[in-house]
C-alpha cells in the first residue's frame, strides 16, 4: 500500500463526511492521488471534502504545480464548504486556470454564484431537519433520486416516447425511459402483457388531466370522492359558486362522499349516484382518508355503468408496491401515482393501462384493450412536451428500491407508526375518523375538544410540527375546517418507530393543550389568536420552550440526502 493512503487517512478523516468514501473508495483515492488534478481520477472523486487534503498532497509531491494546486482550491474550498460531503464538485473544474465572464457562470458552485438563494436553502434544509414532517403526502427522498434530479439527464429533450423521437441523441435517454417502465411494472408485479405504463407526467395533476383527457370527450363524465370528503382537487372538485379545478371546467363531475357519521365511504350512494349520471369514468383514489378501498365494488359500479374503473393511487403506492394493502390494479382499467409520496421517489407521476385482451365475445372473437396509444398520446403531444429526464431516471431507481425488502420494511413500519399514532392519540382522548387507520395516516376530529383545524395547525407549526388543517365528515363548512390529518411516511424515512410516536403523540397533545390556553385569551379571531401567540409572554415563552424540546428531538433522527442543503 503507497504511503500516500497511510499518511492521508487520519487527515482525510479530520473533514466531516469523509469516513464513508473512504471505505468505500480507497481504490478510487489511490488513484487519485496519483493524478493531474485536471484528469479524470481527480474528478471522478467526486467529494468536495477530500479535495484540499489531495490537493495539498499533490502540490506536497510535486505531482500539481502550484499554478494547478492554487486554481483549484480558488474553487471555493472554504472551510464551510469543505464539510459539504457528497458534493461532485470536482466534475466541474475546468482545464483552463481562470474563472471569469461565461465559465463563472457555468462553474461556481450555488453558494458562489448566489449566496443569497443558497442561505435560503440551507435554511430550508435546517428546518426539514429540525422540524417532525407529519404531512401525509410528504416524504424525504433518497440521496440516489436526488443525485438523479441533479444529473445532465436534466439536459436532454426527447419528445415522443423511447425509438420514436422528434430528436437525436436519445440512445441513452430512451434506454433509461425504458428502464423506468420496467421497473415500475416489476415493483406492482405486473404482467408486461397485460399492463404498459407511460412514466413522463410531470407530477400527479398532469397525469390524471392525461388519463381524462385520453379516455373521454371533451365535458364526458366523471365521479370520484368529493375534496372535502377525502378526494383530490384533480377528482373534479366544484363548489355552488365555482368550478376550481380544470378538471371540473373541461370535463362534468359529480361527486361522491362518505357517510357524515361513521366516515367511511358510501358506497351504496356511489352505486345510486352513478346509475342515474352515468359517468364515462369512476375514480377510486383519496389525498385524505384512512381505511382501504374497496376496489371490487368500484368495479362493480362502474361496469353496471360501462365505466372505466381509474385509481390513483397517489398516497398509498409505497404501501402498495410492498404488498401491505390491497392492490387496485386487480380491478382497474387504468391507474395513476405521484412518485413523491409514500413511495419516495422523485417529484413526478405515472400512469400505468390494460392492455392485451379486454373481453372475448360469444363467437371467440377477442376485444382488446385500446387504451395505450389514447394514453400515451394524451400525455404527449396531447398536454406535455418535453419528458423531464432527471425525474424519470429517479422513477427508475425508485422502483428499483421500491422491490427491495428493506423498503417493504419501510412501508410496514409506516403502517405500525400511523397504528401507534393513532392508539396514542385515542388514549389521550381524542377522536380520530373513522375510529382508526388501516393505512400511512389518520384524520383527527377536533371539534370534541373546541379546537379548529387552522388553530391547530398553527400551533403545531410554531412548534415544529408540520401537518395540515382537513374537513372532517360532518363538517359545517369547507372554509373552517374541524381536523388535522397526520401522516407517517416522512418521520418513518428518518428511523422513527412505535416507541418514538408516543413521544410525538405527547408533543402534539402538548402544543394542542396550549392552543386551548391561547384560545381562552385571545378569544374565538384566529388573528388575535396568533397575536397572543406571538406577544403574551408567558405564552409565548410555554411555546418557544415546546418548541426548542421538538427541535432537540427531531434533529436527533438522520437525514438523507446532501448534508447542508
Ligand atoms: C397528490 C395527489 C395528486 C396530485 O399530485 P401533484 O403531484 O401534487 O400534482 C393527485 N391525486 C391524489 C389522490 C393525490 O393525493
Amino acid at each position: 500500500m503507497p504511503a500516500a493512503f497511510v499518511r492521508l487517512a487520519p487527515l482525510a478523516r479530520s473533514y466531516g463526511g469523509l469516513r464513508q468514501p473512504m471505505a468505500l473508495d480507497k481504490q478510487r483515492l489511490l488513484l487519485t492521488v496519483g493524478t493531474n488534478t485536471t484528469g479524470v481520477g481527480f474528478k471522478q472523486f467526486g467529494t468536495i471534502s477530500a479535495l484540499p487534503v489531495v490537493i495539498s498532497k499533490q502540490s506536497a509531491t510535486s505531482r500539481a504545480s502550484s499554478q494547478q494546486a492554487a486554481a483549484a482550491t480558488s474553487f471555493g474550498l472554504s472551510r464551510s464548504i469543505r464539510t459539504t460531503s457528497g458534493v461532485l464538485d470536482g466534475a466541474s473544474l475546468p482545464k483552463t486556470v481562470k474563472m471569469s465572464g461565461n465559465a463563472k457562470l457555468l462553474h461556481e458552485n450555488l453558494w458562489q454564484a448566489d449566496p443569497e438563494l443558497m442561505d435560503l436553502v440551507r435554511k430550508e434544509k435546517k428546518r426539514q431537519i429540525q422540524g417532525l414532517e407529519m404531512i401525509a403526502s410528504e416524504n424525504f427522498t433518497s440521496l440516489s433520486v436526488l443525485q438523479c434530479l441533479s444529473s445532465c439527464l436534466h439536459n436532454k429533450y426527447s419528445e415522443g416516447l423511447p425509438g420514436q423521437r422528434y430528436y437525436g441523441g436519445n440512445e441513452y435517454i430512451d434506454e433509461i425511459e425504458l428502464l423506468a417502465q420496467k421497473r415500475a411494472l416489476e415493483a406492482y408485479r405486473l404482467n408486461p402483457e397485460e399492463w404498459g405504463c407511460n412514466v413522463q407526467p410531470y407530477s400527479g395533476s398532469p397525469a390524471n388531466f392525461a388519463v381524462y383527457t385520453g379516455l373521454i370527450e371533451p365535458h364526458g363524465r366523471i365521479m370520484g370522492l368529493d375534496l372535502p370528503d377525502g378526494g383530490h382537487l384533480t377528482h373534479g372538485f366544484m363548489t355552488a359558486t365555482k368550478k376550481i379545478s380544470a378538471t371540473s371546467i373541461f370535463f362534468e363531475s359529480m361527486p361522491y362522499k362518505v357517510d357524515p357519521v361513521t366516515g367511511l365511504i358510501d358506497y351504496d350512494k356511489l352505486e345510486e349516484s352513478a346509475r342515474i349520471f352515468k359517468p364515462k369514468i369512476i375514480i377510486a383514489g383519496i389525498s385524505c382518508y384512512s381505511r382501504c378501498l374497496d376496489y371490487k365494488r368500484f368495479r362493480q359500479i362502474a361496469d353496471a355503468n360501462g365505466a372505466y374503473m381509474f385509481a390513483d393511487m397517489a398516497h398509498i403506492s409505497g404501501l402498495v408496491a410492498a404488498g401491505v394493502i390491497p392492490s387496485p390494479f386487480e380491478f382497474a382499467d387504468v391507474v395513476s401515482t405521484t412518485t413523491h409520496k409514500s413511495l419516495r421517489g422523485p417529484r413526478a407521476g405515472v400512469i400505468f393501462y390494460r392492455k392485451g385482451v379486454r373481453s372475448v365475445k360469444a363467437n371467440g372473437e377477442k376485444v382488446l384493450y385500446d387504451l395505450e396509444s389514447k394514453i400515451n398520446q394524451a400525455v404527449f403531444p396531447g398536454l406535455q412536451g418535453g419528458p423531464h429526464n432527471h425525474a424519470i431516471a429517479g422513477i427508475a431507481t425508485c422502483m428499483l428500491q421500491a422491490q427491495t425488502p428493506e423498503f417493504k420494511d419501510y412501508q410496514v413500519q409506516i403502517i405500525k407508526n400511523a397504528r401507534a399514532l393513532c392508539d396514542g392519540l385515542l388514549q389521550k382522548g381524542y377522536t380520530i375518523s373513522t375510529g382508526g387507520t388501516d393505512v400511512h395516516l389518520v384524520l383527527v376530529d377536533l371539534r370534541p375538544v373546541g379546537i379548529t383545524g387552522a388553530r391547530a395547525e398553527y400551533v403545531l407549526e410554531e412548534i415544529s410540527i408540520a401537518c395540515n388543517k382537513n374537513t372532517v365528515p360532518g363538517d359545517k363548512s369547507a372554509l373552517n375546517p374541524s381536523g388535522i390529518r397526520l401522516g407517517t411516511p416522512a418521520l418513518t424515512t428518518r428511523g422513527l418507530t412505535e416507541s418514538d410516536m408516543a413521544r410525538v403523540v405527547d408533543f402534539i397533545d402538548r402544543g394542542l393543550q396550549l392552543s386551548k390556553e391561547i384560545t381562552a385569551v385571545s378569544g374565538p379571531k384566529l388573528a388575535d389568536f396568533k397575536r397572543v401567540l406571538h406577544e403574551d409572554p408567558k405564552l409565548n415563552g410555554k411555546v418557544q420552550a415546546l418548541k426548542k424540546e421538538v427541535q432537540d428531538y427531531s434533529e436527533k433522527f438522520p437525514m438523507p440526502g446532501y448534508e447542508e442543503f
